[in-house]
């Protein structure tokens, strides 16, 4: 990235404390065009000192020693070089659950929430005791655990073809041991799933085209992995593949849910239709882009 600034850098205080090294840190990132540095620098410096935020106000005076100043300028280079503030700190909270985030998978994002939050009021109004939910390409599993964290009773088998993916989401499912999660690598492109075993599919695929991914900031662009953003196709090809795949899938009064990119709820509905689907709901976003669609077969599947 081209170091754009706005502004001189602000003077090096005398003294490191965490108040003037709060200030001087979140100065020197705004004045290079990055948002919220204020919040950002008190979280990676909180970090390094395994203090929550209050306890920082708490300790403005507190002098910093060169190991504490050494540890947060690695985690502060990091940002500088547009790193995504979750691989820094190393975990994001979902859901109400604390989850491990890196490179090599999508940190999850708020949007995702409402697509869990559709299931969750699916699997609370169908009275069924439980259910089996299929969460295709699942990275860090935030679905899959997110969704089982509030309904303990489902069965989640969470799917990615990314070995960095499935590794993450092992590891986030160690800290809930007594949910019925597993995950596996599969593809749903590929034929291994058994027919008529789901009663709910969700998804969050990749679903940005390639010129749009060009243009997304650097923090996602660079760090993220781009298998789990773009189909390098037109942002549509998962959505065929699910559409098509969901009617031997789904058990008879099954339901599937996708999260979907900005304007494409059209498209997706198209591509339901044509493979025999009834698109049942679509749900909009708290900025009121249609975000999840909710489709079912709508002649019931065969069974077996
Ligand atoms: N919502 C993500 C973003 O805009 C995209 C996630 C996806 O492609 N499934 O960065």
């Amino acid at each position: 990235m081209t170091d754009i600034r706005t502004a001189p850098d602000p003077p090096v205080p005398s003294r490191w404390t965490v108040l003037s090294l709060i200030e001087w840190a979140s100065a020197y990132l705004a004045v290079r065009g990055f948002d919220e540095t204020r919040l950002h620098v008190e979280l990676m410096l909180g970090h390094v000192l395994t203090l929550k935020r209050i306890q920082l106000y708490l300790q403005f005076d507190r002098p910093l020693t060169p190991q504490e100043l050494a540890a947060f300028k690695l985690l502060f280079k990091r940002r500088l070089d547009h790193e995504p503030l979750q691989y820094i700190l190393g975990e994001t909270d979902f859901m109400g659950v604390t989850l491990s985030v890196g490179p090599g998978v999508l940190i999850p994002r708020p949007e995702t929430e409402l697509l869990v939050e559709t299931a969750l009021h699916h699997v609370n109004a169908s009275g069924r005791e439980t259910m089996h939910v299929l969460d295709v390409g699942t990275g860090s599993g935030c679905i899959a655990i997110g969704l089982a964290h509030q309904a303990p009773a489902l069965t989640v088998q969470g799917i990615d073809i990314s070995d960095d993916a499935l590794t993450i989401a092992k590891k986030n499912l160690e800290r809930y041991p007594d949910l019925h999660v597993t995950f596996e690598c599969a593809d749903v492109r590929a034929a291994a799933l058994p027919a008529g075993a789901f009663d709910l599919i969700l998804a969050n695929p990749p679903y940005i085209p390639p010129d749009e991914y060009a243009a997304l900031e650097p923090e996602v662009r660079d760090h993220e992995p781009r298998a789990a953003l773009t189909d390098d196709e037109d942002g549509l090809a998962f959505y065929r593949v699910l559409c098509a795949r969901a009617p031997r899938l789904l058990r008879q009064g099954g339901v599937m849910m996708c999260e979907i990119g900005h304007g494409q709820a059209d498209a997706v509905t198209s591509l339901a239709h044509a493979q025999g689907l009834t698109v049942r709901e679509v749900v909009p976003d708290l900025a009121g882009i249609p975000r999840v669609v909710v489709c079912e077969p709508s002649t019931p599947p065969a069974e077996g």
